[in-house]
């Protein structure tokens, strides 16, 4: 049965590829995005010519104010959100020793922030259904610290304390609540990354390949449908075996 979804950061990457994902399995997509209103266009139009629906919603997701007006006009155009993909996120690395409070700040405020203010204002309509699936993007960062990343780790990190918590608070009312711990994955994040750290976060991966936006969009899809229906306050990693 078709649900409607909202992706976080949905207008490239990994946001696309789940928002192409959930529209193919029947769900009205909102599409949400910072500032490229072009690329949100593109994945809209993409769902459409496919025979899905979509729309485009703006909204800087760090700002309680545009996270109001975004769940508003998702309302207003698709009805209330029952599928919350909490996905957009930056990074701004660098040592510790050199990081400055306005990176930690930033980071912490996109990546986690975020999901507290969109996780709260869609559970306000998906208590009263009864019925709801949240899930963040996490990282292996989150779970096991990487060196350059101390703010991004700690933001990926609170997504898991954030959603285990919350899954004990709304289960009982048919709300799923879980997280994705993605591995390295070909997007613009991954990209300007320099060829040594890509060559050696290729070495621990038992694959032996980096992974596809597609490849995680697939597990959000199965998380966010009837199927999984029993599964709550879980972390699972698409990594192509990189933790083991
Ligand atoms: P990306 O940079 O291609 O996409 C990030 C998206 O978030 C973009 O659409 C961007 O516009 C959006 N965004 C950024 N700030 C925003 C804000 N304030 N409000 C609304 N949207 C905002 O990166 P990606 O690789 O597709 O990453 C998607 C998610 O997956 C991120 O949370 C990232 O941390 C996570 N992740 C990625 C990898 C990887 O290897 N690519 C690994 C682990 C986790």
């Amino acid at each position: 049965m078709g649900r409607v979804a909202l992706v976080t950061g949905g207008s490239r990457g990994i946001g696309r590829a789940i928002a192409m994902a959930l529209a193919e399995d029947g769900h009205r997509v909102a599409v949400n995005y910072a500032n490229r209103v072009e690329a949100a266009a593109e994945v809209v139009a993409a769902i459409e010519k496919a025979g899905g629906r979509a729309v485009a919603v703006p909204g800087d997701v760090s700002d309680e104010d545009q996270v109001e007006a975004m769940f508003d006009q998702v309302q207003a155009e698709l009805g209330p959100v029952e599928i919350l993909v909490n996905n957009a996120g930056i990074t701004r690395d660098g040592l510790l020793l050199r990081m400055g409070a306005d990176d930690f700040d930033r980071v912490l405020a996109v990546n986690l922030r975020s999901a507290f203010l969109c996780t709260k204002r869609a559970l306000r309509s998906m208590v009263r259904a009864r019925w709801g699936r949240i899930i963040s993007i996490s990282s292996v960062a989150g779970i096991g610290g990487n060196a350059g990343q101390a703010n991004y780790a700690a933001s990926k990190a609170g997504l898991i304390g954030f959603s285990k918590s919350v899954a004990k608070e709304v289960g009982s009312r048919g709300i799923t609540v879980n997280v994705v711990a993605p591995g390295f994955i070909t997007t613009d994040l991954t990209d300007h990354l320099p060829g040594p750290v890509k060559q050696s976060s290729l070495d621990r991966i038992a694959l032996g390949r980096f992974g596809e936006p597609h490849e995680v969009a697939a597990l959000v899809a199965f998380l966010a449908s009837d199927a999984a229906s029993y599964l709550t306050g879980q972390v699972v990693a698409v990594d192509g075996g990189m933790a083991l």
